[in-house]
């Protein structure tokens, strides 16, 4: 059935949300997040001695990115990296590769751990670890910051300034940038925008589900996109290189950026682009004023 056939005579329309530059419709942040190994360590580090279980998750840093790396330059698009700083030791020439191609690497915790299950002293003994190999292994420290699992404390944003961060992409409070009250940008994402709840399968240890048509997956992609470009809003979309570099999947993404690009107005820009753009034009975001709103 054609969705269109329901397409209404008067489209909504509202303002757009944020004001980007160049006169684009939307903002457009491309995040891979490459867990590798920590995707099976941070569940359980006796999972290390289930060989066939770590080969998948290692496919991302091994096979995933250096193709997703070639896609990204056929396509001439920048992209954001996250990546835990135990996979940036363990995979230093992949690490070594992103920075060369010209992406930003940001941080991911160092074994992916999970910020729910760490004391405030933990949470930041494992940020400083991560920030000096990341600082290693880039020649600079890390500008932004993404929670594993999304998901932060109560007090992460104040940590994140102290530790000289610029933005954090793991909140879901909006579709478009903010600050928060001590100066951190924030870059928000949603679940629908992650290939995990598509792809992620294995066996045992049980995650994920049945993995996804890709055509079903570009057409769930695609469709928030036009309607967040149509609302200017920043589309982040998060991938795993070991699900997301699987080859038809590396095809679905570069139907979704030929996509997108073919709009030719949307402005695709890694994280620190985005934080740039936030804090030097801070009347670009509209906010939301619920006294306009009919009563
Ligand atoms: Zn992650």
């Amino acid at each position: 059935m054609d969705l269109d056939h329901f397409a209404t005579a008067r489209p909504y329309a509202p303002e757009p949300r944020f004001l980007w530059p160049g006169g684009k419709r939307c903002a457009v942040m491309l995040c891979f997040d490459v867990d590798g190994e920590t995707t099976a360590l941070s569940d359980d580090l006796a999972l290390e001695v289930r060989l066939t279980t770590m080969s998948q998750c290692a496919y991302g840093p091994r096979v995933g990115v250096p193709r997703l790396l070639g896609l990204l330059e056929h396509l001439a698009v920048p992209a954001t990296f996250f990546i835990p700083s135990w996979i940036v030791e363990r995979h230093p020439r992949m690490t070594a590769a992103v920075r060369e191609a010209g992406h930003e690497i940001g941080a991911h915790g160092h074994l992916h751990e999970k910020l729910a299950t760490l004391s405030p002293e933990e949470e930041a003994a494992v940020l400083d670890r991560s920030i000096d190999i990341l600082t290693r292994h880039l020649g600079h420290a890390p500008a932004g910051y993404r929670a594993p699992w999304f998901e932060i404390n109560p007090g992460t944003a104040d940590l994140l300034v102290s530790r000289g961060f610029v933005y954090n992409a793991s909140m879901m409070s909006d579709d478009v940038p903010f600050i928060h009250p001590n100066g951190l940008v924030e870059i928000p994402g949603q679940w629908m925008l992650e290939d995990w709840e598509q792809f992620a399968f294995n066996a045992d240890p049980a995650w994920g589900a049945v993995p996804e048509d890709c055509d079903k997956v570009f057409r769930l992609w695609w469709r928030e996109f036009e309607a967040m470009r149509l609302f200017g809003c920043c589309f982040v979309l998060t991938l795993h290189p070991w699900l997301s570099g699987r080859p038809s999947r590396v095809q679905l993404l570069e139907r979704l950026l030929s996509g997108i690009l073919a709009t030719g107005d949307a402005w695709i820009a890694t994280g620190s682009e985005i934080a740039r753009w936030v804090t030097e034009n801070p009347a670009a975001r509209r906010e939301i004023d619920f006294d306009a709103l009919p009563a």
